[in-house]
């Protein structure tokens, strides 16, 4: 009997065919494997039907870790073909299925991690060691099928070593397209400033060094460079945070392993099982009341981004260090993408850091690590990069249409869907720059390539000036349906896509254009698949200046107070150096009657920091907001109940009572009173529609759903009041789930 077997799903690179090889021999078959241009694998078998049958259950049930199997078809014929053996052959570019392309990139495993120690192995300490089991897959990958050839590490011919092992059925690498040793693979060096090549016999061990004494080394990884340095080194620390213009912006750690990181930082099951996981991401973890390492780490909160290392070359680094961990930001100078090629990084970086540690593989994708919050036990996932994408996020409903949704301009990812599953990009950044926007552009490209997809429908933002709204206009223009989403559905539509369930949607954000033509981003919004219904917010308010509000929060709190306390005039005027203007722009601020309006929530919080002296500049997004929270932290409540008029919650009150009171209570109480206050509003403007509607679901999204005291709060009545509260798990809450929102609504239009 001869069969047919076409599967789809993540099985290339993940050491599928090598696999159905030892498989078809174990059931004493003959036949082939092979792999398809659209990343679908096409197997042959001759042999008696229980034989077959037996090697059917087999590869279903007891595939490889990291495959996942989208379609499994089967045809058996009682024709009779010869063939010689079993063999893998080299891949075909028929393209017909499209679908999910090639695994993210997995972190080392631990059989290659033990060989790195081993002095007789000869993989030890092989800074680029990996087999099919680990290693990068997406960040290497320049068209399908997953070959050698169509990766990056085309350039390193296998020396016999290695090739015995790729044609060697029981070795474990055993057709590993990113097989390589120290004799034949990618090397690694350490050069100057200026990217002139040092001579050193261990670049690794050399690095450490410099590391320990304080210098400052950008490191080329799997996704792109990151700029490393002493996390005990203020002095260091000081100097990376001028050169980078980065003031206060949190700096991420890779720590040495899991109890290295205890001694920092507090980890729960759950934190550890996503520090530990295949993806490897920044987790943002709670500091220790003894916490050790330098404050000009993440300064002013209350947590800290740790992740393990996560390919050879990290724990080869960290091993040598005398230190629990080290500093690893991504090397992105402001407002362009993550630096992946040697040349732009020793253009770049010459004058922000002391040494490059480099090596001579390409990168074909970028790709920055990913960020993940633990929010009330589940994972809140902050960036969805390194470690999860390509993989797709599966829907409920499949969509006849192929759709590219292009997101929000801030924190940008795109998506596309191919019947049932939706493809998010990686992270690609804010579009305010060309370098960026051209990432985006290019990435679409690779990513339509990849997943075998051409859009017929283009989803974007209502903002008619967004240069991804220009975009999908363009993309458009040639006969293709163009769907607008508003932002705050878009946010809403992105946790129904995750749950399948219309819901009273909390969506609470900085800002995102309203249907008015209003800043919204504190909504209560009824929605289905369909549309939605804003039926609840927070009050306008005033933003003096616009977006300078944004940058300097007295401001904002200036333009709600005016006219409604006493002494304000006092009061900003003994702040006047906070000012860029003194006391003319006090004078201005003062004086002016009309601005830009906006129900944001973000907003609101930075006002509070402001007013609590907490925060009186944003140096970067979120940072006024989420220095409120660190300070609220084990506040306890005012009791003072929400007020509320015609579904829009009074936040001058909240602003005003903080103000007046700011001596009586202690700025905890006042930092946990605004969470309770408006999060609580909220949830009692959302339970309240439950009654209106009938709908027994209140899912909350938005950038503000990453404050973990702002979700508990809502959770808590929510559940309270016998409803269901749902929130993010596999989408980011934020406006980098955006894309996912426009997608899923432009989908079910399509339907
Ligand atoms: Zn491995
Ligand atoms: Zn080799
Ligand atoms: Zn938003």
């Amino acid at each position: 009997m001869l069969a047919r077997i076409i599967v789809t799903g993540i099985i290339q690179g993940v050491g599928f065919r090598p696999f159905v090889y030892r498989m078809a021999i174990a059931n004493k078959l003959a036949g082939f494997v092979r792999n398809r241009g659209d990343a679908a694998a096409e197997i042959f078998v001759q042999g008696s039907e229980s034989d077959i049958d037996r090697f059917i259950e087999y590869v279903r049930a007891r595939k490889p870790h990291l495959a996942n199997y989208a379609n499994f078809l089967v045809e058996k014929s009682d024709k009779e073909q010869k063939f010689n053996g079993f063999s893998i052959l080299a891949s075909s570019d028929e393209h017909k299925f499209s679908g999910p392309a090639v695994p993210p990139d997995v972190s080392i495993c631990d059989q290659c991690a033990n060989e790195l120690k081993d002095p007789h192995d000869r993989r030890h300490r092989y800074f680029f060691n990996t087999c099919t089991e680990c290693g990068p897959r997406f960040t290497i990958i320049e068209k399908l099928p997953f070959d050698r050839t169509n990766t990056t590490m085309k350039e390193f011919d296998p020396c016999d070593n290695c090739r015995g092992e790729y044609d060697n059925p029981a070795d474990r690498r055993f057709h590993s397209q990113t097989i390589a040793c120290n004799g034949c693979g990618p090397v690694l060096w350490i050069a100057d400033n200026k990217g002139m090549y040092i001579d050193c016999k261990d670049p690794v061990s050399f690095a450490a060094k410099l590391l320990a004494e304080g210098s400052i080394i950008a490191i080329k990884g799997i996704g792109g460079f990151h700029i490393a340095a002493s996390a005990l080194n203020s002095k260091t620390l000081t100097r990376l945070r001028q050169s980078k213009s980065r003031k206060n912006k949190p700096f991420a750690v890779m720590a040495k392993n899991i109890e290295s990181a205890r001694s920092f930082a507090l980890i729960s099951d759950s934190e550890e099982k996503l520090l530990t996981s295949p993806a490897k991401p920044i987790v943002l973890l709670q500091k220790r009341g003894d916490f050790s390492l330098s404050p000009l780490v993440s300064p002013q909160l209350h947590n800290i981004g740790v992740m393990l290392p996560y390919a050879a070359l990290h724990y080869l680094l960290l091993d040598e260090l005398p230190e629990p961990a080290l500093v690893m930001t991504s090397a992105n100078p402001s407002s362009t993408p993550v630096i992946k090629d040697n040349e732009k990084a020793f253009q770049s970086l010459s004058n922000s850091v002391d040494y490059f540690l480099v090596h001579n593989r390409a990168i074909s994708m970028r790709c920055d690590d990913s960020v993940v919050r633990v929010n009330s036990d589940k994972p809140s996932i902050i960036r969805r990069s390194r470690g999860y994408v390509p993989a797709p996020i599966c829907m409920k409903n499949r969509s006849s249409d192929c759709i590219l949704a292009l997101g929000a301009e801030l924190n940008n990812t795109f998506s596309i869907v191919a019947g049932n599953k939706v493809f998010m990009s990686q992270h690609i950044g804010d579009i305010d720059s060309l370098e960026t926007y051209q990432f985006l552009k290019d990435t679409v490209k690779q990513m339509q390539n990849l997943v075998n997809a051409k859009s017929d429908v283009i989803a974007c933002d209502l903002h008619p000036s967004m240069h991804t709204t220009r975009l999908a206009r363009i993309k458009a223009e040639s006969g293709k349906r163009l769907v607008q989403v508003q932002h705050h559905y878009a946010h809403a539509a992105s946790l129904m896509a995750e749950h399948d369930l219309d819901m009273i949607a909390i969506v609470c954000d900085g800002a995102g254009y309203g249907l008015d033509g209003t800043v919204w981003g504190g909504e209560v919004i009824v929605c289905d698949k369909l549309g939605f219904n804003r039926v609840a917010s927070l009050a306008k308010q005033p933003m003096i200046g616009g977006d300078l509000a944004t940058y300097f929060p007295l401001r904002m709190a200036a333009g709600i107070l005016n006219g409604k306390v006493e002494g304000l005039d006092e009061y900003l005027y003994s702040k006047s150096d906070l000012f860029t203007n003194g006391r003319k722009e006090v004078e201005f601020i003062l004086n002016t009657k009309q601005a830009e309006m906006t129900s944001s929530t973000g907003r609101i919080l930075d006002a509070v920091s402001a007013v609590l002296g907490i925060c009186y500049e944003r140096t970067y997004e979120g940072e006024p907001a989420m220095k409120l929270e660190s300070a609220a932290i084990g506040g306890t409540d005012l009791g003072i109940k929400p007020r509320i008029d015609r579904n829009t919650l009074d936040t001058t009150f909240l602003l005003q009572h903080i103000y007046e009171n700011k001596n009586r209570h202690s700025t905890r109480d006042l930092a946990y009173f605004a969470h309770s206050y408006i999060a609580g509003g909220l949830a009692e403007m959302a339970c309240n529609q439950s009654k209106v509607t009938g709908i027994k679901t209140v899912g909350f999204s938005g950038g503000v759903a990453y404050n973990d005291l702002f979700l508990q709060i809502i959770k808590n009545k929510v559940e309270s009041l016998g409803l269901r509260f749902i929130q993010h798990e596999k989408v980011p809450p934020g406006d980098a789930g955006i894309s996912v929102g426009q997608a899923y609504i432009a989908c079910n239009m399509a339907l």
